[in-house]
């Protein structure tokens, strides 16, 4: 047994975290760690169900005199983010986690720990094997593959849990109840460009946008950061009036960042050069000033080689009005969770390639209908560009619930415990409690954990404290809601 965890309490819990560690369990490669818990449960009498993607549920029977409370389903994800310093010798397909105690903190030597969602898995087992805990009818649900797209809720079989209450054991601050998080779609746009060869006596300039701040398209959404596809896009329409045409557009990477540069090549009459340079200048200062707090962006315009060919006046013009309408950014904020953005998109890539402007938007929201109704709108903004477009087939939200039960009981178990309030918090990104509540209607779902920092990184530790915390309130929500409290 690993040192750094030795004297911890409650001892099964870190019982079970080392022995996760000690595991390989990256993203699709949860087989052995599924293989393990099975095992245990079945060595402890429990019935153990697995669907057809690997997802794994435990059926724990409720502790005597407590068979009439309402079912809980307790869930964690199997998988781990596998991340390590470059100079790190490790493989994460075979090497054990080599935990280390730093204080208050449990961490991993040069690599990521697992501790998201590792705590949760070991707090589950550790209820499910123990004979002194009270509690109702639980279900331990462990999900394959959160970390790359949530696939293992995506295809969770329908028929392997059957409780209504959900305790999903995945969140990172232990002061925090999460009652919500957004849902999310894609859209794809694809306009044919008609290209023309250069017109005679033209100029070519190549411009850049680059430093923008870019980040997470749901959870960096409300800063008004700066698109650089929506800033060069406005940029070259304000050259219009002196015959621009376009000739290369190439702006943004990941669907779910907002883009941080952007590169366009432009032709225009030899004649109009010193006009569209002052226009570019004068833009250029205009951005600065709306995103003030864009301080490293940069803007280039640097006259270029010029192209075979350009798209045509109406292909050109086409091509910016659709960048410049397309919404991007905060499109809602949320009436039940003050600050929370409701419905959000982002304008995510633009790039032209074989004659063809390809353009990506990832809206999100909370609100099914609000989410539809953004795809709708980039839809329709594509259909007045001339554009035909391709809906990916949307991840469910969790719409925050203040009247929920479940967030009674935790936040009065919680108050009992901490000896104050918890804070509400809702995510503008996606968890499992969507795709899950999706699929099991009315499904009364928070989500929970102990202190976590860096996830996803080698800098990833737990607090020690903290899970001591967060295991009490879990046990003591599971009393209450074992003696008559959820009703
Ligand atoms: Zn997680």
């Amino acid at each position: 047994m690993s040192e750094a965890i030795k004297g911890l309490a409650p001892e099964q819990l870190w019982d079970f975290f080392a022995r996760i560690a000690a595991i390989p369990h990256g993203s699709k490669n949860e087989t052995a760690l599924a293989s393990y818990l099975r095992l245990v449960a079945v060595n402890a009498g429990l019935a153990v169900r697995q669907d057809e993607v690997g997802n794994l549920c435990i059926a724990v029977p409720p502790s005597p005199g407590c068979d009439k409370a309402p079912a809980v389903v307790l869930q964690s994800h199997l998988d781990m983010v596998c991340e390590k310093n470059a100079s790190v010798d490790f493989d994460f397909s075979k090497d054990v986690i080599r935990l280390v105690r730093d204080g208050d903190w449990i961490r991993a030597e040069g690599t990521s720990l697992g501790a998201d969602n590792g705590i949760g898995i070991a707090a589950a087992m550790a209820v499910a094997v123990s004979n002194d805990i009270l509690h109702g009818p639980l279900e331990i649900l462990l999900t394959v593959d959160e970390e790359t797209g949530l696939t293992g809720a995506v295809n969770l079989s329908p028929s392997l849990i059957s409780g209504r209450i959900l305790l999903n054991l995945d969140s990172e601050k232990s002061d925090h109840l999460c009652i919500g998080c957004a849902g999310g779609g894609g859209v794809s746009i694809l306009l044919p460009l008609t290209m023309t060869d250069t017109p005679a006596q033209s100029t070519a300039l190549a411009l850049t946008l680059t430093g923008l701040r870019g980040g997470h398209s749901g959870l960096d959404i409300h800063e008004n950061r700066a698109n650089a596809v929506k800033l060069m896009a406005r940029l070259v329409l304000a050259l219009k009036e002196y015959g621009v045409l376009l000739a290369d557009f190439q702006g943004g990477d990941k669907h779910n960042a907002i883009p941080r540069e952007s590169f366009a090549t432009v032709v225009l009459p030899a004649k109009q050069l010193p006009a569209a340079r002052e226009i570019i200048n004068t833009r250029y200062h205009a951005f600065s000033a709306e995103f003030a707090h864009e301080s490293a962006m940069q803007m280039n315009c640097e006259e270029t080689d010029l192209p075979a060919g350009v798209a045509s006046g109406p292909s050109s013009a086409a091509a910016l009005n659709l960048l410049v309408a397309l919404p991007h950014g905060v499109l809602a904020m949320s009436r039940q969770m003050p600050g929370l953005v409701e419905t959000s998109s982002n304008l995510a890539s633009a790039h032209i390639r074989d004659n063809l402007l390809t353009v990506h938007n990832t809206p999100r929201s909370s609100l099914p209908q609000a989410l539809y109704a953004s795809m709708d709108q980039i839809a329709a903004v594509s259909s007045l560009a001339g554009g035909r477009y391709e809906l990916e087939t949307p991840y469910p939200g969790w719409h925050p619930n203040p009247d929920s039960k479940i967030l009674t009981v935790l936040e009065k178990t919680y108050e009992e415990i901490c000896g104050r309030k918890p804070e509400r918090t809702a995510t503008h990104a996606g968890l499992e409690c969507g795709v899950i509540g999706e699929k099991y209607k009315g499904m009364d779902m928070i989500s929970f954990g102990p202190d976590i920092i860096n996830a996803h990184s080698p800098a990833e530790a737990v607090s020690i404290k903290s899970v001591a915390t967060f295991w009490r309130i879990l046990l003591g929500a599971l009393r209450k809601i074992a003696t008559g409290a959820y009703a």
